[in-house]
């Protein structure tokens, strides 16, 4: 039999694990940050920023979240199968599904006065009052209610009729830049839209968001990147436990001479003689094409820098600068405890959020 632990982990090319105790952790900081009185949500979108939804959602069921935030419908229905706890979506009241809400007790994000409309409608048509988040667009110019439909609403109350209003909402555009004005902009903005309902609750921030001022915390923080350890703050040191980490293998170790080159195009010239080494990871696994001839895997604590292209499932690095070589089948990180997503997405020219949610599915996955 080869079916024991051991060698399933063996037959896989690289090997993702997860954290869910430092997960909680960062769920229960959020807990600690938040101001008297104010909750805090679970944004698990994106299959909880590809860690994985089912596992995630568990891990914060445990540490009693009690409500959650996905994008879209489909992310919403899944969820409604594992919790009886709210489920909201930001993607607003999608046309013809409306059924799926009222029968799965999904809250619609209601970002415009259509989609309040057509809510409220159902509120009639079923006879019940409805579960509702309203988005007023503070400055982000994405989803939400606009200045004038946020005036034509505060003009005309009656618009929310029937509707259980469950929040106010609305989200910060540049919360990760601690010098930027819009933040506190968009705070006033947002206190100004909800001033006529004082008791309705209110939701403002993001993770970054939650770290700027209390005064943005109002009743539910909505943080996601920062549950799954990326850096809320990254002006300063990350206050949140890492959650991923991320080994390959070494497929094959060759000698090269000073003017061969390596992979795809030929992109790479030796300007010495050197050792290369071949690991299994690729832009299929997520690993982004633009890091060809960029950044660093670490073997041990030794970073190697990354030569030629990335290809769709090997990577070249070059191990001529360690003093003891490595060997075939040795490990090689590419995200952990020497190099963290937000380092590598730098390196990259992107952000986090995309390192974490491109992380490929032929990965061996443990939860620990
Ligand atoms: C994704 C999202 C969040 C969570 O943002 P993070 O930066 O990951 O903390 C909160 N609110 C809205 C509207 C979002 O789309």
């Amino acid at each position: 039999m080869l079916s024991n632990d051991l060698h399933s982990r063996n037959k896989s090319s690289a090997w993702l694990s997860i954290d869910l105790g430092a997960l909680a952790a960062n769920y229960n900081l959020f807990k600690d940050q938040a101001k008297p009185g104010c909750a805090v949500a679970g944004v698990i979108k994106a299959d909880g920023y590809g860690l994985g939804v089912d596992k995630v959602l568990a891990t914060l069921e445990n540490q009693d979240c009690a409500f959650y935030f996905v994008a879209t419908l489909d992310e919403a229905l899944h969820l409604r199968k594992l919790t009886q706890k709210p489920i909201a979506m930001f993607g607003g009241l999608y046309h013809g599904a409306e059924d799926y809400y009222i029968h799965d007790n999904i809250i619609p994000v209601l970002n415009s006065l259509a989609d309040i409309k057509a809510w409220q409608e159902q509120t009639q048509n079923h006879d019940i009052p409805l579960p509702a988040i309203i988005h007023f667009d503070t400055g982000m110019n994405r989803l939400g209610l606009g200045q004038d439909e946020t005036q034509s609403l505060l003009n005309d109350q009656d618009r929310l009729k029937g509707l259980k209003l469950e929040y106010f909402m609305s989200h910060f555009a540049c919360a990760d830049d601690v010098g930027s004005p819009m933040t506190q902009e968009q705070y006033e903005r947002f206190k100004t839209a909800t001033a006529a309902f004082p008791t309705i609750k209110k939701s403002l921030c993001n993770s970054a968001g939650t770290f700027r001022s209390s005064d943005y915390h109002f009743d539910l923080l909505r943080p996601g990147m920062a549950l799954y350890g990326l850096n809320p703050t990254p002006e300063q040191d990350n206050p949140m436990r890492p959650v991923v980490k991320l080994e390959t293998r070494i497929l094959q170790i060759r000698n090269v001479k000073k003017g061969e080159t390596v992979g795809y195009g030929a992109i790479h010239h030796f300007e010495k003689d050197t050792a290369v080494a071949t690991v299994a990871l690729g832009y299929a696994d997520g690993f982004l094409r633009s890091l060809s001839g960029k950044g660093h895997l670490y073997y041990k604590d030794t970073a190697c820098p990354i030569i030629g292209r990335v290809s769709m499932d090997l990577v070249t690095i070059d191990i001529g600068a360690l003093n003891t070589p490595p060997q075939t089948g040795d490990i090689i990180e590419v995200l952990g405890p020497y190099q963290d997503a937000d380092t590598l997405a730098k390196i990259a020219g992107t952000i986090g959020y995309e390192i974490l949610t491109d992380l490929g599915r032929r990965y061996h996955r443990d939860y620990i």
